[in-house]
């Protein structure tokens, strides 16, 4: 399998639906994130980490809708995947800051996004359960990590512009659900059931 070939199949099977999230995932070879890039299952990334599988990549950049020029905030970094595929979505005039928990992680991944010259991304050791207040308002946020709750008060929504969107997987710790949340209708929407990580630090879980 080739990374072309991968993105032939995750539009065959529906979860590319969209120019934009095609050519991003065209564009950065899945191949330097992990060792087993073209499996359509999460993978391990180091420090009890993983990084998600293809399908759910795509499908949760189909639902945060970025557009060129925007500020895209990311917690919880892993193996920089993600993060170079915002850095495409948002183009040379966005920018796009990611959050890695583990700085081990985030040093992997700074090296990884400096390879492919990505000037727009910018990674961050911390922890990013709360955010990152120093660089809001963003047009979008999306979490990688699952997150234990999401409420209206939450630090992430009061970090959203007017009219921006966030994506997170949010449940118990052995079942969440991809969650969108529009600032504008101050609504959220419920899309699949998914698996992930749990989020880590002050608003994640306790260990
Ligand atoms: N998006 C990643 C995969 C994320 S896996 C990729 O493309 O590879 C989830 C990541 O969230 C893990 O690396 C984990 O260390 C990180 N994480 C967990 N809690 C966090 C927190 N509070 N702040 C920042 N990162 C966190």
């Amino acid at each position: 399998m080739s990374n072309s070939a991968m993105v032939r199949a995750l539009k065959n099977w529906g979860f590319i639906k969209s120019k934009e999230v095609e050519e991003a995932m065209l564009t950065i070879n899945r191949a330097l994130f992990t060792d087993r890039p073209f499996d359509d299952a999460p993978q391990p990334i180091g420090c009890g980490q993983t990084i998600s599988a293809p399908s759910v990549v795509a499908l949760m950049l189909e639902l945060l809708e970025v557009k060129k020029g925007m500020k895209v905030l990311e917690i919880g970094t892993g193996s920089g995947y993600n993060a170079a595929l915002l850095g495409v979505l948002v183009g040379e005039r966005g920018k796009v800051i990611s959050i890695e928990y583990f700085e081990e992680l985030a040093k992997k991944a700074e090296v990884k996004i400096k390879a492919l010259g990505m000037k727009n991304v910018k990674i961050i050791a911390g922890d990013g359960s709360k955010g990152y207040e120093k660089e809001a308002p963003y047009d979008r946020i999306i979490v990688t990590a699952a997150m234990p709750s999401l409420s209206k008060e939450h630090p992430l929504i009061k970090q959203l512009k007017e009219g921006g969107r966030l994506v997170a997987p949010v449940g118990d710790k052995y079942l969440q659900y991809i969650v969108v949340y529009d600032k504008k209708s101050d609504e959220f929407r419920r899309s699949i059931p998914v698996l992930f990580v749990p989020l880590l630090g002050e608003k994640g879980f306790s260990k």
